[in-house]
């Protein structure tokens, strides 16, 4: 069709932008500031090789953009972990900026031991939020740059059977950190009631499991129309896909892009045929924003929340994990130890000066005893003269009656 966003999104990369794409149609547009600023938004694609992803990402911006890897040899050299590949287009639609990034996993599920084939995509994604993070700290938060990952896009391989191991603890890695997709792959494998089957089964393997996957939410202020354009798109998860960047001849002459069988074509923008459609209009037409903002109010902030807490409890337990904790303990260790040797020199000197203050009351208060005593006895001393003096006059002159002696308070034995 003629409105077709991708098509429309690799014409504009073409230069050559004709007719109407659908982005500047946002049911956000009232987002003034995020049309000034021009939309940005990037979707990770996960699952095994061979699933067709890069086909996927080829369909969605049209084959210039992505090495057509799908019809080379495998090359020779075999990485030995998941790559992160990211890949940008800037797409710009009646004056409104759209910068897609698709953010590739190759190399997941396709070692001997898969058991952490999530990790070192966990941690792009945790990376992405931390760089988030570091900007919101800073003191010029003019200008952010968001590089979270908005959505992930998982792709199930087309057994018919159930979710695999790997499938399940991806996905339970994963449901906390970034809105999940599931799509079936090469859904044109199957037929139309395998998928129906099937769909059944990944739901009820995803429930079993607790496993959150994106769930747009309703709003009741939409008006009909829109609300049964996103119950139709989300009674279509796990979106069955097909992908394709080739064109094939339909019967009528009509050149379209799908894939070939011998009993007719896949169309891949035909609705009747598979979801891609569906997954492409969730992704840029009526979820974008939601799916941005639910990154951000939830996904994003439980993340910040948690990390600010661990932050906290390691401040209290005074653990710092720097470039050598071993080096970082010992240095203080010894600061401690400098600290307790200040502490007790300094208790040291407050109890001397106490001692020499106790010393010199005590001194003091000796010396009065002793300045008192020998007042007293200076007094002592000068009553006994005064005695002695008096008896020596008594004695040399005239004798003394008793009576008399009694009056002026003598009394001594007159013998
Ligand atoms: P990747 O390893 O996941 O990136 O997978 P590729 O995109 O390289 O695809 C691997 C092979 O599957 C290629 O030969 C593709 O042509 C083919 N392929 C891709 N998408 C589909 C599809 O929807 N249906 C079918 N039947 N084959 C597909």
């Amino acid at each position: 069709s003629t409105c077709d966003p991708w098509t429309a999104i690799s014409a504009v990369i073409r230069k050559k932008l004709q007719g109407y794409v659908g982005f500047a149609n946002l049911p956000n547009q009232v987002h003034r500031k995020s049309v000034k600023k021009g939309f940005h938004f990037t979707v990770m694609i996960v699952g095994e090789s061979g699933l067709g992803k890069s086909t996927l990402v080829n369909t969605l911006f049209g084959t210039t953009l992505y090495p057509n890897k799908g019809e080379t040899e495998p090359s020779d050299e075999t990485p030995k972990t998941v790559e992160i590949q990211s890949l940008s287009a800037d797409i710009e639609e009646n004056g409104v900026k759209l910068r897609l990034t698709v953010v590739d996993t190759p190399g997941f599920g396709d070692f001997v031991n898969n058991e952490e084939s999530w990790k070192p995509i966990l941690e792009n994604i945790e990376a992405r939020f931390d760089a988030y993070l570091e900007q919101e700290n800073r003191v010029n938060r003019r200008k952010m740059v968001d590089n979270r990952v908005h959505a992930c896009i998982y792709f199930i391989a087309p057994t018919g059977h159930s979710l695999k191991p790997l499938d399940v603890e991806f996905m339970r890695r994963l449901h906390t950190k970034v809105n999940l997709i599931p799509v079936i792959a090469k859904s044109d494998t199957l037929t139309e009631d395998e998928i129906k089957q099937f769909k059944q089964r990944i739901l009820d393997d995803i429930a079993y499991h607790k496993i959150q996957i994106y769930q747009a939410p309703q709003y009741e202020y939409d008006d009909q129309e829109t609300l049964a354009e996103n119950r139709e798109i989300i009674s279509k998860i796990p979106f069955a896909i097909v992908g394709s960047d080739k064109e094939v001849e339909l019967p009528d002459g009509r050149r379209v892009r799908g894939r070939k069988y011998p009993w007719g074509v896949i169309e891949v923008d035909n609705e009747e045929h598979n979801d891609f459609v569906k997954l492409r209009q969730m992704l840029i037409r009526t979820h974008m924003e939601e799916l941005k903002e639910h990154t951000n109010d939830v996904l994003y902030e439980n993340y910040r929340s948690e990390k600010l807490v661990t932050m906290g409890v390691q401040q209290d337990q005074t653990v710092f994990k720097e470039v050598n904790p071993l080096a970082k303990m010992e240095e203080e260790r010894a600061l401690h130890e400098a600290k307790l040797q200040k502490m007790e020199t300094e208790m040291k000197m407050v109890f001397q000066q106490k001692v020499q203050e106790k010393e010199a009351k005590l001194k003091q208060s000796e010396e009065e005893l002793y300045a008192r005593h020998k007042e007293m006895k200076d007094a002592l001393e000068k009553q006994r003269l005064e005695l002695e003096e008096k008896k020596r006059r008594l004695e040399s002159g005239r004798p003394i009656t008793p009576e008399k002696a009694k009056k002026k308070g003598f009394s001594f034995n007159n013998k």
